[in-house]
């Protein structure tokens, strides 16, 4: 049986909304296909008509550094690979935590392929890179036959595996954030089976900001996953950080806070609820320390990933 009966492969964003329009909602936008071509291949997808090859076009496959007054952003296409963003040296350096989730998805020829825009458009609530960006409070630009739009990324998510992004309509052109400075710092940790390939255990993303004296937390971004249906930022957790001195015994309140508000659930594949829980603390704890030291000392090296 046919799987689908049309490729086609834009160079533009317009022309892929011109198709996807033209073929109203029988089409279906493909990137690395690391995702859609096993639920395809699984008879867990409705009929395609045609696919609509996102990876020629030019405008979503582009890392830019945007300078803004003191500050300095990020922009990545929704079709760049895992492996270009960990390759980047100012993602390396001032989002540290994405190049330590993309860097860990799958294995190289999965990361080669794969894109940050299927990652989030899965919407799974363990997405490793999806996780960071949550940290990282991205917003995403999705283009539609209106024109583009612009949203904070937690409001992309509509359930597990849901997203507001109908990518037999619309196309995640890029997410953008800012990029770490003076006394700010993040890191990502993540737990995963030894024989995993697929989505972790656990994974837990952060993004501090430190008073001037750098004796205090004054803001604090905190992603875990799975643990809520859609990835979410841990607002109790990280309030309960906000104003106080930024050491091991407030990484250690706010690890056990975790330990006991955070609910995540039993997988039959990967772990029980009562194992995850006991990660929550450990990786909180963990990638707060990594993420505080970075910002102290403004030097982060990526962990757990290929040194360029
Ligand atoms: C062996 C293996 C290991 C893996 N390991 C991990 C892992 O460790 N961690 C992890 O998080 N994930 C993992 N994955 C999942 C997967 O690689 C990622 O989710 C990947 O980022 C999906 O991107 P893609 O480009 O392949 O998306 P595709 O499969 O091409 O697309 C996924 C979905 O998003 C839509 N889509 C894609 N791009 C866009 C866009 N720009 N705009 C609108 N819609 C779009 C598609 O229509 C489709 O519905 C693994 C997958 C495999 C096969």
């Amino acid at each position: 049986m046919k799987l689908w009966s049309r490729y086609h492969v834009p160079r533009t964003v317009e022309q892929a909304i011109e198709l996807l329009t033209e073929y109203a909602g029988h089409a279906q936008i493909i990137a690395g296909g690391t995702d859609l071509l096993i639920d395809v291949q699984a008879g867990n997808h409705p009929p395609i008509e045609a696919l609509i090859d996102i990876t020629r076009i030019n405008e979503i496959k582009q890392i830019q550094i945007i300078e803004d007054g003191a500050d300095r952003y990020a922009e990545i296409g929704g079709a760049v690979t895992h492996s270009a963003i960990v390759a980047r040296p100012e993602i390396r350096s001032y989002a540290t935590s994405l190049v330590e989730s993309c860097g860990v998805v799958g294995g190289p020829q999965v990361r080669n392929v794969a894109t940050i825009g299927g990652n989030v458009v899965h919407a799974l609530p363990a997405a490793d890179g999806t996780l960071s960006l949550v940290a990282l409070d991205a917003s995403a630009e999705v283009a539609t036959p209106d024109g583009r739009k612009t949203y904070p990324i937690t409001e992309l998510f509509a359930g597990p595996g849901k997203s507001i992004v109908e990518s037999n309509r619309h196309l995640l052109t890029k997410f953008r954030f800012r990029l770490s400075n003076f006394g700010e710092g993040s890191a990502f940790q993540r737990m995963m089976r030894p024989q995993g390939v697929a989505l972790p255990i656990l994974g837990c993303a952060v993004w501090i900001r430190l008073d001037e004296a750098r004796e205090r937390f004054a803001a604090v971004n905190i992603s875990i996953g799975p643990v809520t249906p859609t990835p979410q930022r841990a607002k109790q957790i990280e309030d309960s950080l906000i104003g106080e001195l930024a050491n091991s015994d407030s990484i250690n309140r706010a690890a056990q806070l975790a330990k006991q508000t955070l609910k995540p659930r039993t997988s039959k594949y990967r772990a029980t609820a009562e194992y995850r829980v006991e990660m929550v603390e450990l990786l909180l704890r963990g990638s707060l320390e990594t993420a505080l030291v970075r910002a102290r000392t403004g030097e982060a090296i990526p962990e757990g990933v290929d040194q360029l």
